[in-house]
């Protein structure tokens, strides 16, 4: 049965290596993946970085139960566009096939992905060789310029401007089309076109802005990326729709990531700073973008009671009385008497204000304390806890 709309979910958006930082938290740490399923079922997977690892396990494919096929297109073989492939749980099931696209590097020759796939599992840099993947993997190798057909889909690729080569995407579905071009430095006037007639009146066209603008004129020119502002240059240039920073640098904190979206914003109103969770939907005239709201970090100023029971940092057994003013879906920032033990874990029991409905009841959740801060008002310690429930 056709859907009548694609969704493109992003599950990796870092560029260059992971980062487990907690200020890069909200957009996220894991290397380029992304999966756009076509209005026909096909599911495609652009990149392999370490979202990939995340996207394995899932659990059902999107696909599950039909016959539509999993393709996976990798625009280079640089380490966060591949680390996710060993750690690729379906690659590993007997009845599972995918079909992988790549080009011929002139560095490896013929079967390059494949000659990549054995030389990251080779000894001593893996603990199990290839003869553990028993998924069936098909290889077929893509050059620049080309354009064929899966599905009701159309692809066609492109070279891009990176060190050793990279190849974009464009993905036309019946629902709309997705052009992706991570890892690509501009300034070589014919690629500039080449990138330019890919991106032409995309739905979506997701582009590298690892750097800032200062940046790429100084210290990292000729290291293979582009800017937000490159972005925004080439989406009014040639009549993209929705403009995606992606490839973020893993040195840029939330804070340094929000303040790029924020001047691409002020030339361009359809930018977006990819993020991971981040879902596209397409349906053939709009697209809908939605960030789950664990992601947000929203915080809300609040006044619930709350009873607190916890080990202090002399290992004394405390419940004390008190209240809730900031409330996250992450965590909590809480007053206490007693100083908590850090990285201790303490039992919350809210009382449910039972706003919009019926209170069922006490509300009880678990906390790791992440933060002390000792007399942060007047004898009392201020503590930030992160829910593990
Ligand atoms: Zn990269
Ligand atoms: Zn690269």
């Amino acid at each position: 049965m056709t859907a009548p709309f694609a969704k493109l979910s992003f599950w990796g958006v870092r560029g260059s290596t992971p980062t487990v930082d907690p200020s890069t938290w909200r957009y996220g740490g894991n290397t380029p993946c992304l999966e756009l399923i076509a209005p026909d079922g096909t599911q495609f997977i652009l990149d392999c970085g370490t979202g990939l690892r995340m996207l394995g396990n899932r659990g059902s494919s999107p696909s599950a139960g039909s016959s539509a096929e999993t393709h996976i297109f990798v625009t280079h073989y640089h380490w966060d566009h591949i680390q996710g492939i060993p750690f690729f749980a379906p690659l590993y099931a007997e009845n599972n096939e995918f079909h992988f696209y790549s080009f011929r590097s002139k560095f490896l020759g013929r079967d390059s992905l494949k000659q990549v796939f054995e030389a990251q599992m080779a000894v001593p840099y893996f603990p199990v060789d290839m003869s553990a993947m028993n998924a069936k993997r098909k290889f077929k190798e893509v050059d620049g310029g080309e354009t064929f057909r899966i599905g009701e889909n159309e692809i066609t690729a492109g070279w891009l401007n990176h060190p050793q080569g990279c190849l974009g995407f464009r993905i036309e579905t019946p629902a709309g089309s997705v052009v992706y071009a991570t890892d690509n430095e501009p300034g070589d006037a014919k690629l500039d076109q080449s990138l330019r007639e890919l991106a032409a009146g995309a739905d979506i066209f997701i582009n590298d802005a690892q750097f800032t603008p200062e940046q790429l004129t100084t210290a990292r020119k000729g290291w293979g990326h582009s800017t937000w502002l490159e972005g925004v240059k080439i989406a009014e240039e040639v009549g993209v729709k929705n403009l995606v920073l992606f490839h973020h640098d893993p040195d840029s904190t939330d804070k340094a990531v929000d303040s790029i979206l924020r001047e691409a914003r002020g030339k361009f109103a359809n930018v977006w700073a990819a993020a991971e969770g981040m879902v596209m939907t397409l349906d053939g005239s709009n697209v809908d973008v939605v960030i789950p709201a664990v992601r947000e970090g929203l915080r809300r100023d609040t006044h619930f009671r709350a009873m607190v029971t916890g080990y202090t940092d002399t290992g004394m057994a405390f419940e004390e009385e008190t209240v809730i003013r900031d409330l996250s879906l992450h965590g909590a920032l809480i007053y206490l008497d007693h100083s908590p033990k850090l990285q201790s874990e303490l039992q919350v029991q809210l009382d449910n204000p039972g706003i919009g409905g019926p209170s069922d009841g006490p509300l009880r959740l678990r906390g790791y304390v992440v933060r002390i801060e000792n007399e942060a008002e007047k004898d009392r310690t201020a503590v930030g806890i992160v829910f593990t429930e």
